[in-house]
């Protein structure tokens, strides 16, 4: 069986421990990989290395960085395939979402940054007759990048990529349920001439390997994307040790849909931002507010959309839902339509966990529920699922409908589907979420601030953000 092995000082390694953990297929429910089982020796190890590395890295000519990370995507391209399909098998997502969202996003993530810290640049301010001032930005020391499995490669390269261009460099944990595609990056890494301890990359359980770097003294930043629960952890043990914290967290995020929506448009967007990656994305429209007089008609289409998504074997072109990521996370997605059948929710789809024939009978799949019926203030419209499961309510109001959006401890993304430009704009304004689309979801330039207000994260990600991030600012003040 394939035996995933860390990445530290340019090489592939065995942990300290000698000791493996399961890695499973979730499309099969079968165990088909061994991760390492790392420890604290493993990121002192790797903090080293980064230490080592980060002179020479962070001084490397621009030019010259920038090619070595140009050569990472590139190889990204090259084996686009193979990463893909690996993606599928270790998370249980359709393979063509792999190729159309994950590696294509990982190698522009790369190529982003890559080019990005080419026109990175500081100010300047001159006080007339007194003092000019100007501003450095340098490379901060070892980052520390934490990731979740939902979008493995995708949400890695987000994080490493700005802090490599940044100068940084990096001791990296991806998630221990979806180690995959992080392993074959770090063969990628060898082969395009990374200098060895640039990044390191720890595979392992987040209580062990994750805390051990958030506690190290030596990583002084840290990008964490991951659930809420887990972000205040950080926060509270990094907190002390005065690191610079970027979190990136969970969401509830609302669909706002009025009556002179643009219907088909919003009908197959809404499917999209409902149900992609089995609604295993952060952005994912979990709360689906529909003004009362369409509130009908949106169902009835809406619920005939649902059942005709197919889900089966991730590995077949056709899937449009694959498998959760782990039966406890089915077990978990399951006890919520409990949950919002207690609370007086009535399931008009889905919400079972289905048994697919053949290779993936053993499978963790469940048929992506519609429900209606519940007010807005019960666990099921206030908790994060994470999953394939959506609530619809309807409103009469504007106001209510930004009410509604609003009240949650969550602040991610919110959507608004109208044709009236002037509505768009003052709801939009009113919407506390970090992300807001309108007439359209998951719509991505790389160069705009990304994150989540309230429970939904501390600071941002994207464009020049990121780069601040990873650089400490300087000024330096000269009298005339
Ligand atoms: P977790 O918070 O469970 O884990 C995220 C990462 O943190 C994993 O690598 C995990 O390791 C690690 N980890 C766990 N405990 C610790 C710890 N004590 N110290 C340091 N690291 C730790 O999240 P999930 O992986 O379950 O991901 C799903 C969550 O991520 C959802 O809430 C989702 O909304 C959020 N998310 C947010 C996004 C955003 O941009 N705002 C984007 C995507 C997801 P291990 O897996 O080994 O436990």
């Amino acid at each position: 069986m394939l035996k995933i092995l860390n990445y530290i000082d340019g090489e592939l390694v065995s942990p300290a421990s000698t000791l493996y953990l399961d890695n499973s297929n979730p499309a099969e429910g079968k165990v088909y990989s061994r991760i390492p089982d790392s420890n604290e020796q493993d990121v002192a190890r790797a903090t080293e290395a980064a230490k080592t590395s980060f002179t020479g890295w962070s001084s490397m000519p621009l030019d010259k960085r920038t090619a070595i990370l140009l050569k990472i995507a590139d190889l990204i391209d090259r084996d686009f395939e193979k990463l893909s399909l690996a993606e599928s098998i270790d998370t249980g997502k359709p393979v063509a979402l792999a190729k159309s969202m994950d590696i294509s996003r990982a190698s522009a993530n790369i190529k982003f940054y890559a080019t990005a810290a080419m026109h990175f640049a500081s100010e300047s301010h001159l006080m007339e007759g007194e003092s000019i001032n100007y501003t450095t930005r340098s490379a901060i020391g070892v980052a520390g990048c934490i990731s979740p499995w939902n979008l493995p490669l995708y949400l890695f390269t987000w994080k490493i990529a700005p802090a490599l261009a940044a100068g940084c460099t990096v001791v990296a944990k991806p998630s221990e349920l979806t180690p995959m595609t992080a392993f074959l990056f770090s063969q990628l890494c060898i082969e395009a001439g990374l200098p060895k301890g640039v990044l390191n990359i720890v595979h392992g359980l987040g209580d062990k390997v994750g805390q051990a770097i958030i506690e190290h003294p030596d990583i002084p930043v840290i990008s964490f994307t991951g659930g809420t629960i887990t972000g205040r952890k950080i926060a509270a043990t990094a907190a002390p040790m005065f690191k610079k914290l970027s979190l990136e967290l969970g969401g509830k995020n609302p669909n706002i849909i009025f009556a002179d929506c643009d219907f088909e448009q919003t009908m197959e967007t809404s499917i999209r931002s409902s149900f992609s990656n089995q609604g295993e994305i952060c952005l994912c429209g979990s709360r689906i507010l529909v003004e009362r007089s369409l509130y009908d008609r949106f169902v009835q289409e809406f619920v005939r959309r649902t059942q005709a998504l197919i889900v089966g074997d991730p590995l077949d072109e056709k899937t449009k839902i694959g498998a959760l990521i782990s039966e406890a996370h089915m077990n978990k997605v399951l006890s919520y339509i409990e949950l919002a059948k207690q609370e007086g929710g009535k399931i008009l789809c889905g919400g079972k966990q289905i048994k697919i024939s053949g290779r993936c009978e053993n499978g963790y799949f469940v048929e992506p529920a519609v429900i209606t019926g519940l007010n807005q203030n019960c666990r099921t419209n206030q908790e994060e699922i994470f999953g394939p499961v959506v609530t619809i309510m309807p409103f009469d109001k504007e106001e209510e409908a930004i009410t509604f959006a609003n009240d949650t401890a969550y602040g991610l993304s919110a959507t608004i589907w109208t044709e009236n430009l002037k509505r768009a704009h003052r709801v939009a304004h009113q919407l506390k979420s970090g992300i807001i689309w309108i007439n359209c979801w998951l719509l991505r330039d790389l160069r705009t601030p990304f994150g989540g207000m309230k429970q939904s994260g501390v600071g941002r990600e994207g464009g020049w953000e990121a780069l601040r991030f990873f650089t400490e600012a300087k000024n330096v003040c000269i009298r005339l």
